[in-house]
């Protein structure tokens, strides 16, 4: 059982101390305070107002395994018993770490033999920058400095992170991205390419980073990064096709190729991988959330043995953190991804979930509200508009539809997430068809209400 918490200070001192994450300050403190979540199980979340509310975003996408795994908390204890910490820098490495390792590139596989820990998603993206950049200098190709990315692409909060990262609201805080990343359209049918053939888009898209390769001059472009799924930029599945073109671009040109699976890692798209479901082979993958599904903070970047083996003629690769390779948060991960093959759940994913969801989700077409609505696995969008058939925002400029009925979700017992006029969902992987259908009625309610 939870402690018993007192709520209301507890709200009081929030306001008067803590700073949250990616949150306006004065809006916070108009609302006494944020939301105190209080404790969880399975797939639900308890509030400090006694609320038990339905985690449609699997915390933030990443408690793939659900809350409440005592198996976690007893690697952790015991790992914590045996050995606390210790760091990878004094040419030393702890036996979890290592074992990470090697399950990591168990399921990655072919050429993705290696594996650089950090601890966040964000950093796990700074590791790809710098390797890159470090590696093309070692290939003897030095002028290969630049990214190409997408808009709307979400690749963290750190500076490398934002700047790779296509948020316009990001960049304009802090004066980024910073020089040698372009970015280019990004392949959101619904959103940009609304009556067109969606195979034809997702070529024109893909074209797109082809035509910025040619501007740039292909022998200066270092690598190309992008999502599988768009995840934070509103569950943006690309159009069938794209990723194949994209591949074909980036090897034509000699250009890496990045797969950011920070969300779709993990069994969430129905393979361990995104870029395994979209049958592409990446050269780096930063990978996060779902790999210790949040129990503790840890990421990791894949990197492929011919990046590798260039890396080894360049002496000591001076980037890392005290926390790469953790052992607790090691320990934990691998346990947490033994419970993902123990149960299955990226076969169930892929076989039962995700094609539920799917036809849970056709439900809400017949809504007024309701424009496109889209999955892979279990990471879902509902599309808000204002005249059917059409891909018109219903607020217009008045403001974003999402986080109305994100609002009006949270309320009726469902966390989701509303990115301008999009509802997502990408809920723990352990979700039930019973929840799976209450997810998808609670959205249908709060349209009702929304309209
Ligand atoms: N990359 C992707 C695709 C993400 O979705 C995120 C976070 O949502 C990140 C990177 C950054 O991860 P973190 O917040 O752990 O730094």
């Amino acid at each position: 059982m939870p402690r018993n918490y007192e709520i209301a200070e507890l709200k009081r001192l929030d306001v008067a101390h803590h700073l949250p994450a990616q949150q306006d300050y004065k809006l916070i403190e108009d609302m006494g305070g944020s939301r105190i979540v209080t404790h969880a199980e399975g797939c639900y979340i308890h509030d400090g107002d006694g609320n038990r509310i339905l985690d449609g975003m699997a915390g933030l996408w990443c408690v793939n395994v659900g809350y409440g795994r005592d198996e976690l908390v007893e690697v952790a204890a015991e790992q914590m018993r045996e050995l606390p910490f210790y760091n990878t820098f004094f040419k030393t490495v702890t036996p979890p770490t290592v074992l990470l390792a090697q399950k990591i590139a168990q399921h990655t596989g072919g050429k993705l033999q290696h594996v650089f820990f950090n601890a966040s998603g964000s950093e796990a993206n700074d590791t790809v920058f710098r390797m890159v950049r470090h590696y093309w200098k070692l290939k003897g190709e030095p002028k290969r400095t630049v990214f190409i990315s997408r808009w709307n692409a979400y690749h963290g909060s750190t500076v490398a992170g934002v700047s790779l990262g296509g948020m316009k609201a990001m960049h304009a805080q802090g004066d980024l991205p910073v020089p040698g990343v372009e970015h280019v359209r990004q392949p959101y049918w619904f959103g940009e390419g609304f009556g067109q053939d969606p195979v034809q888009f997702g070529k024109d898209c893909a074209a797109a980073i082809e035509e910025r390769i040619l501007a740039v001059g292909p022998e200066n472009v270092a690598a190309f990064i992008g999502e599988p799924v768009q995840g934070a930029g509103g569950v943006i599945i690309p159009p069938p096709g794209y990723w194949q073109e994209v591949e074909a671009i980036c090897r034509k040109y000699g250009i890496l190729l990045v797969a950011d699976e920070v969300i779709c890692g993990f069994g969430r798209t129905g393979q361990w991988f995104g870029h395994q479901t979209y049958g592409f082979t990446p050269d780096l993958v930063p990978m996060a959330k779902g790999l210790s599904s949040g129990y503790l903070p840890i990421s990791a970047t894949a990197v492929s043995s011919d990046i590798v083996e260039v890396l080894k003629t360049g002496g000591d690769f001076v980037h890392g953190f005290t926390y790469s390779g953790h052992p607790v948060a090691a320990a934990v991960a691998l346990a947490n991804i033994g419970i993902i093959e123990r149960e299955g759940l990226v076969e169930r994913t892929r076989e039962d979930t995700g094609p539920y969801l799917a036809r849970a989700l056709t439900r809400l077409l017949a809504h007024e509200l309701v424009g496109e609505v889209r999955s892979i696995g279990l990471l879902g969008a509902v599309e808000i508009v204002s005249k059917k058939g059409t891909n018109q925002r219903w607020l217009g400029a008045e403001g974003n539809a999402g986080p109305v009925v994100r609002d009006l979700c949270i309320k009726n017992g469902l966390m989701v997430r509303g990115i301008r006029d999009t509802i997502v969902m990408c809920p723990p992987l352990i979700i039930s068809h019973q929840q799976i259908d209450d997810m998808v009625d609670i959205i249908g309610k709060s349209l009702d209400e929304a309209l």
